[in-house]
């Protein structure tokens, strides 16, 4: 039985286009900048977000920490939402390794810090406090259903970093995902923001990387935290090649994983047992969980959808956890849709 994924994103391999590409890409040196390829998607990434400058990434991860490592110095202080993954899910890089001090703030249902507790925790110029130099935002908010930052929000962001002589930093792991929810270029998200990290191998396919892009100078700093966390590659036109095809073909087919991810919900609102409101499905991720009523937890759901359909799906990771998480993709089709729906209803629940 093929294995159906809807765990996330990530687990999307390149299409067929891509290993073409990939087998046949033009390559050298990356790290004397001589890899034509990965010049080329560098300027490509740059070009499609209005910034000066890119620089290919090995992750999401190493992006936002060679963005925050150039942008903030020891003492430095980035403030950031609670459910950003800039804080939780990359081990504390940017403590860790930059001695940056994070402002963690609490984030609403959208994924947003209020903007008064924005204002308030910026710090005066003092010799007791550590110095308030980043804001960090994230579209779209993965701890918070995949919704995108609406752009009067991100404007109003700007205006109080440009207030206070603050850096905007986004991680738009899945910038692309927000762009063509809200139906903008991804330009005018990028405009509101002095640095961005976005992610190829998420819903764009490719199978390694990420792009950041900013101000020459600003990636000139971040080609030099790069280097420092080994993140230097050589011959690595080849994966840019799959970053091109990814930007080429794969950002308005996105609008396919929406509009799947709303018929996932739909699905899943008719089984017994199952909770969700499908409007909370903003982009490509669907939320949903057990009804009290039924005596499995998810973990044991998500078992049975394994064993008997070779189906894999986000459970909550603690004993007795309800929740679920299903994000489509560029291999979720509606036939993989229907698979699911079946494999649940097969499933007792009662
Ligand atoms: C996936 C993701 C990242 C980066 O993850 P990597 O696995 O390091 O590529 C960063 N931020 C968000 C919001 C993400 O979803």
């Amino acid at each position: 039985m093929k294995r159906i994924d809807f765990r996330s994103d990530t687990v999307t391999w390149p299409t067929p286009t891509m290993r073409e590409a990939m087998a046949n890409a033009a390559i050298g040196d990356d790290v004397y900048g001589e890899d034509p390829t990965m010049n080329k998607l560098e300027a490509q990434a740059a070009v499609l977000t209005q910034k000066e400058a890119g620089l290919f990434v090995t992750s999401g991860t190493q992006g936002n920490l060679v963005s925050l490592l150039a942008h903030a110095g020891r003492g430095d202080e980035v403030i950031v939402g609670e459910a950003n993954h800039t804080y939780n899910w990359e081990a504390g890089g940017m403590a860790v390794l930059g001695g940056i001090v994070p402002r963690v703030l609490p984030a609403d249902s959208h994924g947003r810090m209020d903007l008064n507790e924005i204002e308030n925790s910026i710090r005066a110029d003092d010799p007791h406090f550590p110095r308030s130099r980043v804001i960090t935002l994230e579209t779209t908010a993965g701890g918070r259903y995949g919704i995108p930052l609406a752009l009067d929000y991100l404007a109003a962001v700007r205006a109080l970093a440009d207030k206070h002589h603050l850096l905007v930093h986004l991680d738009g792991a899945r910038v692309f995902n927000a762009a063509v929810a809200l139906d903008v270029p991804v330009s005018a998200i990028t405009q509101y923001v002095d640095s961005m990290t976005f992610c190829l191998s998420k819903g764009l396919c490719a199978p390694v990387g990420s792009v950041v892009v900013g101000t020459a100078d600003f990636i000139h700093k971040a080609r030099r935290a790069r280097k420092l966390v080994g993140g230097g590659m050589r011959q690595a036109g080849f994966m840019a090649a799959a970053g091109i095809v990814a930007l080429d073909e794969n950002i308005e087919r996105l609008a396919d994983d929406h509009r799947h991810a709303k018929m996932l919900a739909a699905g899943l609102a008719t089984i017994p047992g199952i909770v969700i409101d499908p409007a909370t499905v903003y982009t490509n991720m669907v939320f949903f969980s057990l009804d009290e009523s039924v005596a499995l937890s998810s973990a044991e759901v998500a078992e049975q959808l394994r064993e008997r359909a070779n189906i894999w799906i986000g459970a909550g990771y603690k004993r007795g956890d309800r929740n679920f998480r299903a994000v489509t993709h560029y291999w979720i089709g509606e036939p993989e849709i229907e698979a699911l729906l079946t494999a649940l209803r097969g499933i007792d629940l009662n």
